[in-house]
């Protein structure tokens, strides 16, 4: 490893920082300033992120090192821990916080839209309780991966602007390299933020942070007749969204406490996240999620009942009298279910290629889905194969090898082409449309556990690096990268993840 960028000189890269939330009420959060660390290693640098800031890529990448480590405090930056409540596994915490994150400020990208950049593992803040404020390497790598990967394949998710190893170790069931992420987030408002609010009786607070939102993500709802309704609904469509476009590329967020559910409607904390290999609907990862709450296939009742927990919080500003607040939020909760099953339907129908409506469809879906799953066929392998069978029956070989039982496909495929010879579009339009949501790359299990494996154990980015790679062009086929579109072998499946807190 060469330690050669440690030896700064006094850092310059200027960061034009526009804090907001450094503005609101002093409750909302408390200052904190990030812990230098020994000896900090820039491994990664979003370059492409960078410019999107609008931010000096060439001044950061040099002294990169210093500033994404906390070393270095940018010209600007009001360093602190935002204050939040949350739900963990059902279970309320009036009080959580940033306790290993820490908001250096926020910056105008160049499309004119407010983002926050924050540290994750650069030490203890206020709200750190018994944590020592780090991350080690493994979690860092794993959010780097995934949050790039989501965006790349279209989903509304926090971005990696850098990875650092600390040079220090930090102490979990074993001793591990440290390591902290910078993360870009439209913002780090959570459900849990209101419930903070909420749980202190501070009515006039929830109406800031309220108007706060409104303003900052939710700019069309301004001048609305009952905006605080607005908000819950416009909230509710987001999550709603955002769900079905997991579900369809078989992602299992694996803690969706309403700590981690972001305002803003993107996917936020990566911690045991995961994306399905052979499809299973009751699919669990996470070593934490005994019960199984936040399966693959609960998440969108999950969903709601985050946004039921946020409607709550704004009771007191929906309506003055309490009945009437509460049939409204209870109306707008009802609407999740069908918000979110015209997302889901639509972004499956896309899947297997159909644009027009008709009554079967749903049965249609979910026909595959069952068949998948008796065969425990690869989810991610039967949609992209799927693309090759749209041209014509002769493309169906690569995907009946993907069913224990031919048979089963076989006779969903017949009741396919049947529904798909009613569409407007041809084969070949049709398959090149499948080819752009249907992904060949999804950061796999096992790909990304190889990678940890690698760094933390024998200092080898070089696997991080190819799957960075490989996973900004996940709607491409690249034939070089062939081997990371493949389900892992017995030996290499990954059973269980982890939180690495
Ligand atoms: P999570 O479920 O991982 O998002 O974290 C839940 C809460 O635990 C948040 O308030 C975190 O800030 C806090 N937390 C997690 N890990 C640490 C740590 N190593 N040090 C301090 N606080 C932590
Ligand atoms: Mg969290």
């Amino acid at each position: 490893m060469d330690h050669s960028q440690t030896k700064q000189q006094k850092p310059v890269a200027p960061i034009a920082f526009d804090n907001s939330y450094a503005r609101l009420p002093a409750h909302f959060h408390a200052a904190a300033v990030p812990t230098p660390v020994s000896e900090p290693w820039l491994i990664k640098f979003n370059r492409p992120l960078a410019e999107e800031l609008g931010l000096d890529a060439d001044a950061l990448e040099r002294d990169g090192a210093a500033i994404f480590s906390g070393n270095v405090i940018p010209e600007g930056a009001e360093p602190l821990g935002m204050a939040y409540a949350g739900h963990q596994f059902g279970q309320f915490v009036p009080l959580l916080g940033d306790g290993r994150a820490i908001l250096l400020g926020e910056v105008i990208d160049s499309n004119g839209k407010r983002r926050d950049i924050q540290l994750k593992g650069a030490g203890k803040t206020p709200y750190s309780r018994r944590g020592d404020g780090r991350a080690a390497l493994g979690p860092v790598l794993r959010e780097y991966i995934v949050s790039e990967a989501m965006f790349a394949l279209g989903i509304p998710a926090t971005r990696a602007l850098a990875a650092v190893v600390t040079g220090e170790p930090v102490y979990r069931e074993r001793v591990l390299p440290g390591g902290v992420i910078t993360r870009v987030a439209a913002s780090h408002i959570r459900v849990g933020t209101f419930q903070f609010l909420a749980a202190r009786g501070d009515t006039d607070g929830l109406k800031v942070l309220a108007d706060y939102v409104i303003d900052r993500h939710y700019p069309d709802i301004k001048g609305h007749e009952r905006p605080y309704l607005a908000l819950v609904e416009a909230a509710i469509e987001r999550q709603a969204s955002l769900i079905a476009r997991w579900l369809c590329v078989g992602f299992i967020h694996g803690v969706m406490n309403t700590d981690n559910c972001a305002i803003s409607g993107e996917t936020i904390d990566f911690g045991p996240c995961a994306f399905l290999d052979a499809y299973d609907p009751a699919k669990v990862f996470s070593s934490i999620d005994r019960g199984g709450r936040y399966a693959y296939a609960s998440q969108p009742a999950i969903g709601q009942w985050n946004m039921a927990r946020f409607a709550e919080t704004l009771l007191p500003l929906l309506d003055a009298e309490a009945s009437e607040a509460v049939n409204l939020a209870n109306d707008a909760i009802a609407g999740y279910g069908a918000r979110f099953q015209a997302h889901w339907l639509a972004g499956m129908k896309a899947k297997i290629g159909l644009q027009t409506e008709e009554d079967g469809d749903l049965d249609l879906v979910q026909g595959l889905l069952n068949a998948m799953h008796r065969n425990e066929a690869d989810f991610t392998l039967t949609f992209r194969r799927l693309c090759d069978a749209a041209e014509g029956s002769a493309g169906d070989g690569p995907l009946r090898e993907l069913f224990a039982n031919a048979a089963d496909i076989d006779a969903w495929l017949s009741a396919w082409r049947e529904r798909t010879g009613r569409e407007p579009l041809s084969d070949a339009q049709t398959a090149a449309a499948m080819r752009t949501v249907n992904p060949a790359f999804i950061p796999r299990n096992h790909r990304i556990e190889q990678a940890i494996r690698a760094a933390e154990d024998d200092g080898d980015f070089s696997l991080f690096e190819a799957l960075n790679d490989v996973l900004a062009k996940p709607y491409e086929d690249q034939p070089k990268f062939a081997a990371y579109a493949a389900p892992p072998q017995p030996s290499e499946e990954v059973l269980k993840t982890f939180c690495g807190t």
